[in-house]
């Protein structure tokens, strides 16, 4: 008997080469999901504001849409005056992204590449490693301490390599902020071609009198530029929207680092109406403040050490216990964000959202191994 034929050898079928860079990198994640028995479903994991857009914003983005079969603008001319007007600072120092995510990846398209290291605290926002590993710069992460950017060792860790600084301010996720003399000192130590990005996406937030502004550390600072969003407070997270300020310079090469339109004419629209509703701004800001303050008390009166939040959210650091805890809130249907073996960050949302927080947290018990 002649042995049977050998069955053909498939080459496995040539793929596309895939940049290195990406190797390592895992996908933005969104929140957990969460649903109690009873369905309902409290969002509390993206920072988002809890309060539907004001009617003048409403109407605005409604005009806008019957515009969408014409391409935005894509230099957000009107957006940028309105800016422009409303923080007194010029126009050729404004730049618009989609989102301030957005504007974060076009930061560093200006001035990151393969060879050259971005700095940033750690924890800090999720963005920075991500949008840092694309870029194919070294990432530099420098440990928080009690949960608090660590200025002095950062300012230490600056190489002649350092392009970019990241300093989130509030800080996401454990809500500290930065007083202007320290941010001073340290913007006084980082060398002057090195930019320095203050991520300010909370600022509105800050009750605290000594917090740094970043707009009023930009004058003789060429090197540092104002990170803002419309994601948080102005309620338009759903529409991608933020925008930079910083030296004309640094504005003018994030616009040339601008994916053409990405900024669409719904959220340009949106962002005016938004900015004009200062009263509307005021008002839910405030009562975001006041439910953090109280959603704070509340947790402290129940035992759990909380870090005191210049944002809207708070940082409960439970080690260990992260994990039990976060699904114990899942179970209830509160989506927070958690961190394995280091926390959770739950977001400040309607009192109806945080009432439920509350008692997921007075029902937790810790399981026993
Ligand atoms: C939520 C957040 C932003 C906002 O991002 P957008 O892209 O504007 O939605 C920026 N920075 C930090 C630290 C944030 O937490």
């Amino acid at each position: 008997m002649s042995a049977p034929p050998a069955p053909a050898v498939r080459l496995p079928a040539p793929m596309p080469r895939i940049r290195s860079a990406l190797d390592k990198l895992v996908s933005f994640r969104q929140s957990e999901p969460a649903r109690s028995p009873e369905g309902r479903f409290f969002p509390l994991a993206a920072n988002e504001s809890p309060y539907e857009p004001a009617p003048a914003v409403v109407r605005a983005i409604h005009e806008a849409a019957l515009g969408v079969n014409r391409y935005p603008d894509h230099t957000c001319a009107d957006l940028i005056s309105e800016i422009s007007a409303r923080f007194a600072v010029p126009e050729d120092t404004v730049a618009v992204g989609c989102g301030s995510v957005g504007v974060t990846q076009m930061l560093l398209e200006a001035v990151a590449e393969p060879g050259t290291e971005v700095l940033y605290a750690w924890r800090s926002f999720e963005a920075y490693p991500i949008l840092t590993r694309l870029s194919g710069a070294a990432r530099v992460e420098v440990p928080l301490k009690d949960g608090v950017h660590d200025l002095d060792a950062m300012a230490a860790a600056v190489t002649d390599r350092t392009r970019l600084i990241f300093v989130c301010n509030p800080n996401n996720p454990t809500g500290t902020v930065l007083h202007r003399s320290a941010l001073e000192t340290f913007l006084d130590r980082v060398p002057a071609d090195c930019l320095v990005v203050l991520d300010e996406a909370y600022i509105e937030y800050v009750r605290d009198d000594e917090a740094a502004d970043g707009l009023t550390l930009l004058p003789g600072r060429p090197n540092v530029v104002v990170l803002r969003t419309f994601s948080k407070a102005y309620g338009l997270a759903g529409l991608r929207i933020g925008f930079a300020v910083g030296h004309p310079a640094v504005a003018d090469a994030l616009r040339k680092a601008c994916l053409p339109f990405s900024v669409n004419g719904l959220a340009q629209a949106a962002a005016i109406a938004a900015l004009r509703e200062r009263e509307a701004l005021r008002a839910r800001v405030e009562n975001t403040v006041a439910e953090r303050e109280r959603v704070h008390r509340t947790l402290t009166g129940q035992g759990w050490d909380v870090t005191p939040s210049s944002a809207n959210f708070l940082w409960l650091g439970l080690g260990e216990r992260t994990g039990d805890f976060a699904g114990h809130c899942a179970s209830a249907g509160v989506a927070l964000r958690s961190f394995a073996g280091e926390g959770v960050r739950v977001s400040v949302g309607s009192p109806a959202d945080n009432d439920a927080f509350l008692a997921a947290a007075a029902s937790f018990r810790p399981k026993r191994g």
